[in-house]
């Protein structure tokens, strides 16, 4: 048998001196790295059998082993995938399909700069000298009758010979370990079978195909009536697959039992709680992916916090890259766990390459449409379902209507609100679908909570006209309003606006006499109001808003309204303060009753008045103790 040696080409060279002299961090990726190329080998077989019936393979079961040799400081990864002839094994180990391109050339030189990145270009199988000092790898392609060995220490060169496999196709693959690097404060022992299980379990848990090991356990020992003996233990070799193989994304979802489902939730997060809902597809075309998605029924605990961390797992091939993927979803979606399974990525893809990444982009551009739409289909076909996972998440989404423009009009439709109308939740549509005759556009109001905003004196003219009104209460309201003006043509208007229209033309008419009227007589109380709240106030105008109540302010239409003001004064930031118009009923009596005072009388009273359309709108008055005082003499007046 004659043994070849053959020079590596000059970029591997490079590569392997890196990875053997530079390289300290990561070095468990080498078994990942071998273990996919011995999954996709099996694949390949498979692929074969079933498109060529000639090649007879035998129907030993498709695995891959490792064994782990302490005493001799061997690892070896054994699989019955495809194996490679000797010129596949030579084009495929050996040289590197991308070499001499100007983009490797350049890689090569960051790799140098930075040989901690270098997980992030592909070295598949030199990863291998990280932890070896000698690799050897022995295969024998399915269908042939002679194998070859492929051996090299990395320096330079590698070493060919042929020789048959006893078990047939497959390749095994011989790493003779190195002592840990100098100066690792832990050095794992990639010969030892606890290491290994936890790394199997790390990165490749759902590999299609079993990861089997010999396993050695200690046993007590049993007398001869089975009986442990105390004290006396024996060792028991047993045969233990390490993964648990259940890729249940990369199943065909109509084979999926809700229960694995919701098992496998629990597995690939730490809630414990049944998913609310979950999305399981396959996407084919420019990418091509599997992706399994699920909304949690519970908000997490740090949910809302910034340093939470959101995104599905990254998988490439069924192999785990990595944990919360942020650039698979936009935030809006971060509620959203699960895993992406890539068939396109490369393996060795990092978090600082996924950034710039065009398959990632593809990717999560892919996955919002599907949500958005798998959303859009619940909350027509199972609305009780929606309606819980919107309480929970309905805020979150809501920040896409102004952060996602692409995508505003796949999230409009899936907005709900509380509203006058019930304490149902209603749609967009669903208000669309109930509006007045004469109803021109869509009324909300912004507040801190439902109770706070049933009781306003702004709703009093709507209810009275039936309008309904859209309760708008998360902080993300105001910042989602601000985007959307206009659902199917209709305008979205905040009944706190100065320039709110109820009326039609008729009752417009009408109401400006009125207002006319009522004007000129209460002239003098209005003009000693504005004079006592010049300072803070626009102006004051009789309006027809109000019903029972005998004053509110209202804000201009480019005004932030007072809820907004309040939110960001809770946030710390100054805001510039935008005077309002202090708008009054003509038709309480507190007016006329007013027109009988002396003018400080007024003013005292329109102080108090103020005072009153602050408290009712949620914002607090200027001054507490004067206002008390005020109320107090009131109260010994009458
Ligand atoms: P990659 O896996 O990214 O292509 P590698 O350097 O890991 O890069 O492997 C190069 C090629 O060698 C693989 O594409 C495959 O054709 C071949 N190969 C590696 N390991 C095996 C194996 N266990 N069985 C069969 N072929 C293999």
């Amino acid at each position: 048998m004659t043994v070849e040696t053959r020079e590596f080409q000059t970029e591997i060279k490079e590569i392997l001196n890196l990875m053997i002299h530079s390289l300290y961090s990561s070095r468990e990726i080498f078994l990942r790295e071998l273990i996919s190329n011995s999954s996709d080998a099996i694949d390949k077989l498979k692929f074969e059998e079933s498109t060529n019936a000639e090649l007879k393979t035998g129907d030993a079961a498709k695995m891959i082993r490792l064994v782990p040799n302490k005493d001799n400081k061997t690892l070896q990864i054994i699989d019955n995938g495809v194996g490679m002839s000797r010129d596949e094994v030579v084009k495929y180990i050996g040289t590197i399909a991308y070499s001499g391109s100007k983009n490797f050339v350049q890689k090569i030189q960051e790799m140098k700069e930075q040989p901690e990145l270098i997980g992030q270009f592909g070295v598949g199988f030199y990863s291998a000298f990280m932890v070896a000092e000698e690799v050897s790898l022995h295969t024998q392609r399915a269908g042939e009758s002679m194998g070859t060995v492929w051996t090299s220490n990395g320096d330079g060169s590698y070493a060919l010979e042929e020789a048959v496999r006893e078990a047939g196709h497959g390749t095994t693959i011989t790493l003779k370990l190195k002592d840990a690097p100098e100066g690792e404060e832990n050095p794992q022992d990639f010969a030892d079978q606890w290491t290994l299980k936890s790394i199997v379990k790390k990165y490749s848990d759902f590999i299609e195909y079993p990861i089997q090991m010999e396993m050695s356990s200690e046993e007590p020992e049993l007398d001869d009536e089975g009986k442990p003996v105390e004290g006396k233990f024996k060792t028991v070799v047993k045969d233990e697959t390490l993964n648990s193989q259940k890729a249940l994304w990369v199943r065909a979802p109509k084979e999926v039992k809700d229960e694995e489902y919701k098992e496998f939730y629990k597995h690939v997060t730490s809630d414990w709680s049944d998913p609310a809902d979950w999305l399981h597809f396959r996407a084919e075309g420019t990418q091509e992916f599997s992706s399994l998605l699920y909304t949690p029924s519970t908000v997490p605990f740090d949910y809302n916090q910034r340093e939470m961390k959101y995104g599905p797992s990254l998988y490439v091939k069924r192999v785990f890259i990595m944990n919360n993927c942020e650039e698979l979803v936009p935030q809006y979606l971060r509620f959203v766990k699960g895993v992406i399974d890539s068939d396109d990525l490369p393996l060795n893809v990092s978090r600082e390459l996924i950034q710039k990444d065009k398959h990632i982009q593809m990717i999560r551009k892919a996955v919002v449409s599907k949500m958005l739409r798998h959303f859009a289909t619940l909350m027509s076909k199972e609305r009780e379902k929606y309606e819980g996972i919107w309480e929970k998440f309905g805020a979150t989404l809501k920040e896409g209507v102004a952060s996602d423009y692409t995508n505003k009009d796949k999230l409009t439709p899936l907005l709900l609100f509380k509203s006058t109308a019930s304490d149902a939740w209603t749609s967009l549509k669903e208000y669309v679908g109930r509006m007045q005759e004469g109803q021109k556009e869509i009324f909300y109001m912004t507040g801190e909570s439902i109770a706070n905003l049933q009781t306003s004196p702004h709703l009093e003219r709507l209810k009275e006209k039936n309008y309904e009104v859209l309760y708008l209460t998360d902080p993300v309201d105001e910042w989602m309003i601000n985007s959307l003006t206009e659902f199917e043509e209709k305008k979205l208007v905040s009944v706190t606006k100065d320039d709110l229209e109820l009326d039609n033309e008729e009752e417009k008419k009408k109401a400006e006499e009125d207002l006319k009227s009522a004007g000129e007589k209460l002239a003098p109380v209005t003009e000693s109001i504005k004079a006592a709240l010049e300072s803070r106030i626009k102006d004051v105008k009789l309006s027809r808003r109000l019903v029972d109540s005998p004053v509110c302010l209202v804000s201009g239409a480019q005004d932030p309204s007072a809820h907004m003001e309040r939110l960001m004064e809770a946030m710390g930031q100054a805001v510039p303060k935008s005077k309002r118009t202090l708008e009054i009923n003509p038709e309480h009596p507190v007016f006329e009753k007013m027109l009988s005072f002396e003018d400080a009388q007024r003013k005292d009273w329109a102080e108090i008045l103020y005072n009153q359309a602050l408290i009712n709108e949620g914002s607090p008055i200027e001054d507490p103790q004067k206002f008390s005082k005020q109320i107090s003499a009131l109260m010994m007046n009458t």
